[in-house]
């Protein structure tokens, strides 16, 4: 077992959520319930959380709705729909909407926990796996939060953008939302001004690494109407993902 995901179970049966509840719970993750739409929406968006098994019929908001929000904001975070045996156009809607993977009701504990281990698996929600980045001649040592030059330059990170470098590493080769960074690196959910906050950080990373010896090789790419990308030049090392018994 690696270590211990939060899982939030959106399903408004209460019989079928107990028993997710119950079987991710004896896998060693930690669930959090929510019986309708907009609660799980809530609990969705919550900083820390791994993944999210979204049911689709539901009181007050839909799965679909849930999920489109969930993406506007969190574009990567995991989400298995739990879908009816049968409804194959939901199934694909689900998938074109965002989801990584879908369950058919009823699956039993073995099939779901293979569905969710999976999608952990590739999951690269792990900023805290970043070993290194490197570019040009520079180096971001990231456990130490320090830019690396040479044998004696050495420029350290404030903790933000340290948190921000290592969110843009840990999804390398697509860009983050603004809110994404926000919540993730702040916790915070609901942030119109704070987004402002997130680029003058941006701002005084590249300040750090940029260097024109470099020529134009790019540390933080701005996609714009989206959000921030690590610059694909960069070379990021990861450490090893720890083992997952079967
Ligand atoms: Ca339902």
């Amino acid at each position: 077992m690696g270590r211990k995901r939060t899982i939030v179970v959106v399903e408004d049966e209460d019989a079928i959520r107990r028993a997710i509840v119950d079987v991710l719970r004896a896998a060693g993750h930690e669930p959090v319930e929510a019986a309708d739409g907009d609660t799980g929406l809530a609990e969705a968006l919550r900083a820390g959380v791994d993944l999210v098994l979204l049911d689709l019929l539901l009181p007050k908001r839909d799965g679909f709705e849930v999920l489109d929000e969930l993406r506007k904001a969190q574009p990567s975070r995991p989400v298995i729909i739990l879908t009816a045996r049968g409804s194959e156009d939901d199934r694909v809607r689900g998938l074109r909407g965002g989801a990584d993977d879908y369950v058919v009701k009823p699956f039993s504990a073995r099939e779901l926990l293979a569905r969710v281990d999976a999608v952990l698996r590739r999951s690269p929600e792990r900023p805290r796996d970043v070993v290194s980045i490197r570019g040009g001649g520079t180096t971001v040592d990231c456990g130490r939060r320090e830019i690396c030059r040479g044998a004696n330059e050495r420029v350290p990170l404030s903790e933000m953008e340290a948190n921000i470098l290592l969110r843009l590493a840990a999804h390398a080769g697509r860009f983050v939302t603004r809110e994404e960074l926000l919540s993730a690196v702040w916790g915070i959910r609901d942030g119109a001004v704070e987004t402002r906050a997130i680029d003058m950080h941006v701002t005084r990373l590249r300040q750090k690494l940029q260097r024109s010896e470099d020529g134009d090789l790019d540390w933080i790419v701005t996609v714009r109407g989206k959000g921030y990308m690590l610059g694909p030049e960069l070379q990021v090392t990861t450490q090893p993902a720890a083992e997952t018994p079967p």
